[in-house]
């Protein structure tokens, strides 16, 4: 049994449903990597979930989701008085864009107890976290999060850090350019976007993302790149590439990355090499940016 444990924020997401209805779902990037992982991976994967709930309803229902989903839930901690944080999709003209309410989500408090984080990624051989679990952390617990990161990586874990930069979740781009660093130095694999590198590290192009990584002493850099596919630099090796899969109709890109991330990471979890598992996890991304929605369900999946 290999156990992935991926750690973050999921939050309530309400998007439209049209004649002023909203459809309620769950959703938030760590969360996704994780569900497409236990969607995809085979019967001798667990995946867990790690995050910081409340004890109100939603919280409630956003268990009882995951646990439907076949994701272990037992890591999350729950918090009195708080509540999850809760996103609204705005359709206009076919262009998507997003309101928030998350600045006193329950997932802030998720590192808060080192021991807690400990227990956990002791318990895990792969462990997930991205730039905006790292967003959201007060300072003093993003460092109780990456030195637990770091202890793990030390303990010969595979630990993927997606840097997932979201400007708008961090008061001061100097700050977010240092941590996203710091996170990846934690970590053993990176699952960047080249867009989101270029726009905020001001990398040229994809050799100047991957040198970046590798610089840190980050031993695989698998660099994402929308239609263009995947750069596979490892540390010691040759450079590959692996295409991305064809797409009929682009309906709505959300989760392309997250999902591509828990596929690829449920194959290596399988034994795949690391061209397998990006050929695979490039197929699903291709299938989930075909529907509408960050969760496609299994049957509407080229699984
Ligand atoms: P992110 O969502 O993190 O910005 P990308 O846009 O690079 O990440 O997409 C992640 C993966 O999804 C890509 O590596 C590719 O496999 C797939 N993908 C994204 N956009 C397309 C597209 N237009 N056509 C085919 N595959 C795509």
């Amino acid at each position: 049994m290999v156990h992935l444990l991926s750690i973050g924020e999921c939050m309530v997401e309400l998007g439209q449903a049209g004649n002023g209805l909203l459809r309620q779902s769950f959703a938030g990037d760590t969360f996704n990597l994780a569900y497409y992982a236990g969607l995809c991976g085979d019967p001798g994967l667990r995946v867990s979930y790690l995050t910081a709930l409340g004890t109100d309803r939603l919280s409630q229902d956003m268990l009882a989701f995951m646990a439907e989903h076949g994701i272990h839930t037992g890591f999350i901690t729950r918090i009195e008085g708080r509540m999850p944080g809760l996103y609204m999709i705005h359709l206009d003209k076919g262009e998507r864009s997003f309101s928030y309410w998350r600045s006193t989500s329950a997932a802030r408090l998720l590192a808060q107890d080192g021991d807690h984080l400990r227990r956990a990624m002791e318990a895990a051989d792969i462990i997930a976290f991205s730039g905006i679990t790292l967003a959201i952390l007060p300072p003093d617990d993003v460092e109780t999060l990456l030195s637990e990161m770091r202890r793990a990586k030390a303990a010969g874990k595979l630990v993927a850090f997606d840097p997932n930069i979201r400007p708008r979740l961090w008061d001061d781009a100097e700050r977010m350019r240092r941590v996203i660093t710091d996170g990846a130095r934690a970590a053993n694999l990176l699952l960047p976007s080249f867009d989101d590198e270029a726009t905020h590290f001001g990398d040229a192009d994809i050799a100047a993302t991957q040198a970046r990584y590798l610089g840190l002493g980050v031993e695989r850099v698998v660099i994402k790149d929308g239609a263009k596919g995947v750069t596979i630099a490892q540390a010691g090796r040759e450079t590959v590439h692996v295409p991305a899969h064809p797409v009929a109709e682009v309906v709505d890109t959300t989760s392309a990355g997250d999902s591509f991330n828990g596929v690829f990471l449920a194959g290596l979890a399988s034994g795949a090499s690391v061209e397998d598992a990006a050929a695979h996890a490039a197929k699903i991304a291709a299938s989930v940016i075909g529907h509408p929605g960050a969760l496609i369900p299994r049957e509407a999946l080229a699984i």
